[in-house]
């Protein structure tokens, strides 16, 4: 059978009842699970059985959520986290650990850098950052021995920068390891980076896969693609660990080892968990992803047309605008739109941006981006405060930046609070 469409697999997949079950996916509010023999919980503990043994590694309501965005993205499996922040963590330390680095586009979300610049480093893991537009030759050094991935973001979160998906997993194969892609802001709906040769995409749920601004979460997704045993550096994966009597995750788990790393060693180990009661409100969402990512789409797109033609606008950034340096990258990558998130400038700088976020009645500012509601924020004042200015430039964020996030409002009551907002200026 072809595989179904997108819409359909939104709705229809992970969660299927059985004759007289319930028809909804339910919440499985159980720590727990139980067992009618002693011997089957032990062949559990080895991996030699599947089953849930405890929440904090698996849930059979999170599961059926797994299940979905999997084959939302078309991998083999997928793990949800508690946080976006989580899974890009767990999705890092599955494959490096002390003494490793791993390459990142330095356009990627603030939370990130933090995690990636700070923290990581303090776990000896060294995270070097290069800019989108250097070329292969310029990127080649940033790789040695100890390189164990590639990082970026679909679209970057705020910079909104098109990744050009297909030349950083050539970049990234060519020293033989794997693209990790964060693709939060495009949702499968929008782009399946596995189609353009990523290895493994991470999500941040919290925004559009939830979509209503109420449950934190993430999520990593395997492709099954990259070939851990021939690309070799990656031990963790294909010898023996002692933590589990010696399983060895390639020769046990085939194309799904990372994944199955990533939740019987990590999660179990960091604790990383999803509620069950967050996952149910997360496939909630996710079963009107498709419908609600077009009209944030359409009405992005309404919205950057209007800011560009705007006297008291400086500068638009949204990468379906044709006079966008983003343009033919995002024609490639994300023909049904760039999601609802525009990024431009107030003519007259930060005190011109603040002023017209605060004359904004519809629009709200919130420290959140993505949702159904039309929201708006300051970047440079939030989000991004901790970054140097340096750190800022190559994020491709200015003091004047508004960080519009467009939501699935009717399109001409968002336009009418924009217009009344700049007529403040
Ligand atoms: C928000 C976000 C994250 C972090 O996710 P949380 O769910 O807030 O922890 C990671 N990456 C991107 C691109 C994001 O937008």
């Amino acid at each position: 059978m072809e595989r179904q469409k997108i819409e359909t697999i939104c709705i229809q997949e992970g969660y299927k009842p059985g004759n007289g079950e319930p028809r909804i996916l339910p919440i499985y509010q159980s720590t727990t699970y139980k067992y009618d023999s002693a011997d089957h919980l032990g062949k559990l503990f080895d991996l030699e059985v599947p089953g849930h043994m405890y929440t904090r590694i698996s849930n059979p309501t999170v599961e059926y959520v797994e299940q979905k965005i999997a084959a939302l993205e078309g991998g083999v499996g997928a793990m949800c986290t508690s946080s976006g922040q989580a899974a890009n963590l767990v999705a890092v330390m599955n494959i490096a650990g002390c003494g490793d680095n791993i390459i990142s586009l330095s356009s990627i979300y603030g939370g990130t850098i933090n995690l990636f610049a700070v923290t990581m480093k303090r776990f000896g893991i060294d995270v070097r950052f290069v800019n989108p537009d250097m070329t292969d030759e310029e990127i080649e050094p940033f790789f040695d021995e100890n390189t164990k991935a590639v990082f970026g973001e679909t679209i970057a979160n705020p910079a909104l920068k098109v990744l050009d998906i297909e030349r950083y997993a050539n970049l990234a194969h060519k020293h033989n390891v794997p693209l990790l892609v964060d693709n939060t802001f495009a949702t499968p709906v929008l782009c399946r980076p596995f189609e353009f040769g990523a290895d493994i995409v991470i999500h941040s749920t919290t925004k559009y896969m939830d979509g209503h601004a109420s449950v934190v979460g993430g999520a990593v997704v395997d492709s099954g693609n990259f070939d851990w045993e021939a690309a070799g550096g990656f031990p963790g994966l294909t010898e023996p660990d002692e933590s589990y009597h010696g399983v060895v995750y390639t020769r046990d788990f085939g194309k799904a080892a990372y994944i199955s790393k990533a939740r019987c060693q990590l999660m179990r180990d960091l604790g990383t968990t999803p509620q069950p009661i967050a996952a149910f409100i997360l496939n909630q969402g996710l079963e009107t992803l498709a419908l609600r990512m077009e009209r944030h789409c359409e009405n992005a797109m309404q919205v950057a047309e209007y800011l560009e033609k705007h006297e008291k606008i400086s500068w638009v950034n949204y990468p379906k605008l044709p006079g966008s340096d983003q343009y033919e990258l995002a024609e490639k990558y994300l023909p049904k739109g760039a999601c609802g998130v525009i990024s431009f400038g107030v003519k007259g700088g930060r005190e011109a941006a603040v002023k017209f976020m605060d004359s904004l009645k519809l629009a709200q500012i919130v420290v959140h981006v993505a949702d159904a509601r039309t929201s708006v924020l300051h970047p440079a004042s939030t989000t991004h405060r901790q970054l140097t200015d340096e750190q800022l430039k190559d994020a491709g964020i200015g003091a004047d930046l508004v960080r519009l996030s467009v939501g699935i409002e009717h399109i001409s009551d968002i336009l009418a609070d924009l217009e009344q907002a700049l007529n403040q200026l």
